[in-house]
């Protein structure tokens, strides 16, 4: 597809969530006769129907599996499996069925503003922001979205004139449900196994991921240290006289961006690059300096300079750039000790990358493994570690790989999973740790055995270092 007519005709929106009801608002805008289906029928999604209903639009509740009569088009909602029963109902039917950003991308006009695009397992948000940050600092309209912030449709209905350009976030879902994205670059920051229930295989969510590079115009950026992302690459169909971009924290070679004596440096976006480089800014100015979150500043450093900002925006950009909560945020010093939650590492390449980042470390880790095995990251991070304490559900995978590949790591085993388990477990981390250590929360888990999500079980290690500080004071 490359435009989009919808006008008179039925379109069944899957999900009553924020993108369903961002996508149903839009096409019914657009002229669509709009019908919402969700299996949910709970007093959340009654509110949500009720408030459709009352702008013309149908909700189906209780029901997710049959199609709607007549429908010409299924818009799904990002979480829904490609398995789903209403997807095959839709391909026996003929069928197409797309996603919130198959829609916006269709529905932008022939001025629209370009779409600086980001994927990957980890470090998707806080590039994507990293990267509007250095945009906004060259003093372009620009916002990022996406996965992240105002719903993709509504930004691109606000008009060709409202951005010059977007920091787009895309999940490996989104991916899927959009073939006829084009972005004018592209970065997948890395790839390591996650949603696989989801995408059914590794080959298939790195297909997904990949399918980010199709058609880019300028740069294809990927993570040198991770091949798989190089292979996408490869693998992908761009146009003529895209490159291919890689950025390492090692000196960079040409057509890299890289780290050099403490400095970001170009070599892809400068004259004459087997002998120039370019310097971009300081380590020193990326908040926080830990190394994956050097990696994904040079990410957004080449996609702002695939886009043609200078230099001096991107090291300016970086410098205003502040991480979302939970993400190697520092809670608070305690008798010499800091402690940091990064909640967010909700799987083990996650936590890899923020336990990568402190050289003596009491580790509180845990929660749901979602299917995850924990030798490798035990086996890499062991010699950092002063210690660990194990909360949630699953915390017996990560003793079985203490005990196999760091036997002499004292061990706190807090079996159990009530939420003012956080508060113990920071007890016991300040009981193992000494002055210059690190205490770092960063579970390798999924957080919903004990708390809401992972911003309730930050706010819970917050809220213990907070007494814990007032205790000792
Ligand atoms: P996403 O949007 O992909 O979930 P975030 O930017 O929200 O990524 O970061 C999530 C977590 O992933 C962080 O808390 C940190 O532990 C980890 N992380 C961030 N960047 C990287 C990276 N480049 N490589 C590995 N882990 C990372």
């Amino acid at each position: 597809m490359t435009s989009l007519s919808v006008e008179g005709k039925h379109v069944t929106v899957a999900g009553l969530g924020v993108s369903g009801i961002s996508a149903a608002r839009a096409l019914a805008g657009l002229g669509a006769s709009v019908t919402v289906v969700d299996g949910g029928s709970g007093e959340l999604h009654k509110e949500r129907a009720a408030a459709l209903e009352a702008d013309g639009i149908s909700v189906r509740l209780g029901d997710a599996e049959s199609l709607p009569d007549a429908t010409s088009l299924v818009v799904t909602s990002p979480g829904w499996k490609p398995s789903s029963p209403l997807f095959a109902a839709a391909a026996e039917a003929g069928v197409d069925v797309v996603g919130d950003v198959e829609i916006a991308w269709l529905l932008r006009g022939p001025d629209a503003a370009p779409w600086l695009a980001i994927t990957g397992t980890n470090g998707k948000t806080t590039t994507t922001q990293m990267l509007a940050s250095i945009l906004r600092a060259a003093g372009l309209k620009t916002a990022a979205v996406g996965n992240i912030g105002t719903p993709i449709i509504d930004v691109v209905l606000e008009g060709d004139d409202a951005y010059d350009v977007l920091a787009v976030e895309l999940s490996s879902y989104q991916l899927h449900w959009a073939p006829s994205l084009r972005a004018h670059s592209a970065a997948v920051l890395n790839l390591a196994p996650d949603h696989l229930d989801w995408h059914g295989s590794m080959e298939a969510y790195a297909a997904d991921k990949g399918r980010i590079y199709e058609g880019n115009q300028v740069a294809c950026v990927y993570n040198v240290a991770d091949k798989a992302t190089e292979d996408l690459v490869v693998e992908a169909d761009v146009e003529e006289g895209c490159r291919a971009i890689g950025f390492t924290l090692g000196t960079p070679g040409p057509s890299e961006l890289g780290i050099v004596e403490g400095l970001l440096v170009d070599r892809a976006f400068v004259e004459n690059r087997q002998k120039n480089a370019q310097e971009l800014a300081e380590v020193a100015d990326i908040n926080p300096p830990a190394p994956h979150n050097i990696a994904n500043a040079l990410a957004a450093a080449a996609l702002a300079r695939a886009y043609g900002v200078q230099p001096t925006a991107v090291r300016e950009g970086l410098r205003a750039f502040r991480p979302d909560a939970h993400r190697i945020s520092h809670v608070e010093d305690v008798e010499g000790v800091a402690y940091v939650d990064d909640s967010k590492a909700t799987n083990t390449h996650a936590a890899e990358a923020s336990l990568a980042a402190y050289e003596s470390i009491v580790w509180i880790a845990g929660g749901l493994a979602k299917g995850a095995t924990f030798d490798e990251l035990v086996q890499k991070s062991a010699k950092r570690l002063r210690g660990a304490v194990l909360i949630g559900a699953d915390r017996a995978l990560i003793a079985e790989a203490l005990a196999r590949h760091a036997p002499d790591v004292p061990v706190v085993d807090l079996e159990r999973t009530d939420t003012g388990a956080m508060s113990a477990a920071v007890r016991e981390a300040a009981r193992l740790a000494q002055p210059g250590d690190t205490v770092l929360m960063a579970p390798a888990c999924a957080s919903m055995d004990m708390f809401v999500n992972y911003n309730k079980r930050g706010e819970a290690f917050a809220d213990a270092v907070r007494a814990l500080a007032a205790e000792t004071a």
